[in-house]
């Protein structure tokens, strides 16, 4: 794949030709079945086996992983296949055996991210290795607690570092298991431009039907690789087994999805391009110009309301508003999804501006 950051990192030291791949089961289960998949995995693209040895489970009594007997596991697999092997790390001692047992690829997961003093403690323990490590998103949208980690980690003399963007959780039930959220994502890689992205579509999706829509999102938003959770008998795993695919679907999926450039020197392309860029950064500052002007109007109603000693908020005005703005965006071809969050976010400034009206 193409890439454009500006120093060179270990995902440029490997020289692929494609987006970087990292797949194998959520969790290790038994010897047969780590082996048996990593075999099905090592003619196709795939260049980490990932296994969970140790598995976060949000309640107690599910699988919680084999444990150190995995690394093991995972030794065969590098033996057998010659793929280098991943997997998590949640404290000091899943690091040092993990470091034991020759994992090359670290990840740390997002409740672990969560967690400064964690994060510390596997700085502390990493510090100074040449493996690779990646750091999850937080499992809430917090992008302070993502750079945070990835602070942490730089400051422990970690070279080679990158990030997965892996969703993120919700109180609203979505289609998503974890919301992808692309926005922090984008604003992470420009906070750090030169360091690898992976997506998780697995995680984000937690469906298996969904996954190949939302890695080539992340392709199409220059991500530099993936991570696939695959299993040979997915629908049987001991974890995760909605979201697993196998691997004929993961070479299906990687042969099918679409790497575009970055850029293109094009003369012609350049010109649509900024043409289309210079309207809509006319119509950008159309929008915070009526936006502007909608709350003027706010502040009116506040000292109207003031004056009357009238509650800001009537909730039976502001569904109306929302129940014909999802109407009248559909005919204009926005998300129901789309409208609501905006207007949601339209609606608690209109109140911020109503309040200071109020409150001066
Ligand atoms: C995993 O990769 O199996 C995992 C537990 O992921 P996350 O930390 O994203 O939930
Ligand atoms: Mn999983």
């Amino acid at each position: 794949m193409e890439n454009s950051k500006k120093m060179r990192t270990w995902l440029d030291e490997m020289n692929l030709t494609h987006p970087l791949v990292i797949a194998g089961p959520c969790s290790a289960e038994t010897e047969e079945q780590v082996l048996k998949i990593a075999h099905s995995l090592k003619d196709t693209d795939v260049n980490y086996y990932r296994a969970g040895i140790w598995k976060p489970r949000t309640r107690p009594g599910n699988f919680e992983g084999v444990g150190a007997l995995g690394l093991k596991w995972l030794q065969k697999v590098q033996k057998e296949t010659g793929m280098k092997t991943a997997t998590e790390v949640a404290n000091r001692a899943h690091v040092e055996l993990a470091l034991e047992h020759d994992v090359d690829l670290l990840w740390i997961g997002a409740r672990s991210t969560v967690s400064p003093f964690i994060i510390q403690e596997i700085a502390d323990a990493l510090k100074g290795t040449d493996k690779i490590v990646l750091v999850k998103n937080p499992v809430n949208p917090d992008l302070a607690l993502w750079l945070g980690a990835i602070e942490r980690l730089y400051a422990a003399d970690i070279k080679n570092l990158g990030v997965i963007h892996r969703g993120f959780s919700t109180f609203e039930k979505t289609k998503y298991r974890n919301i992808p959220e692309w926005q922090m994502a984008i604003e992470l890689q420009s906070k750090y431009p030169d360091l690898p992205i992976i997506n998780d579509p697995s995680h984000i999706t937690g469906k298996r039907d969904m996954i190949f829509d939302v890695a080539q999102t992340a392709l199409d938003l220059n991500f530099d690789g993936l991570m696939i959770e695959t299993h040979c008998d997915p629908d049987n795993a001991w974890s995760d087994a909605a979201q697993q695919v196998t691997p004929e679907r993961l070479v299906e999926i990687m042969r099918d999805l679409k790497v575009r450039k970055e850029s293109d020197p094009e003369e012609k392309y350049n010109k649509e391009l900024s043409n289309l860029r210079a309207q809509i950064d006319i119509i950008d500052n159309q929008l915070l110009e009526t936006l502007g002007k909608r709350m003027k109007l706010a502040e009116g109603i506040g000292a109207l309301k003031s004056k009357h000693n009238v509650a800001v908020l009537q909730s039976s005005r502001w569904n109306e508003i929302l129940g014909r703005m999802i109407l009248e965006g559909e005919t204009k071809g926005l998300s129901e999804e789309f409208v609501l969050r905006m207007f949601k976010a339209i609606h608690q400034e209109s109140i911020n501006h109503q309040e200071k009206v109020i409150k001066s």
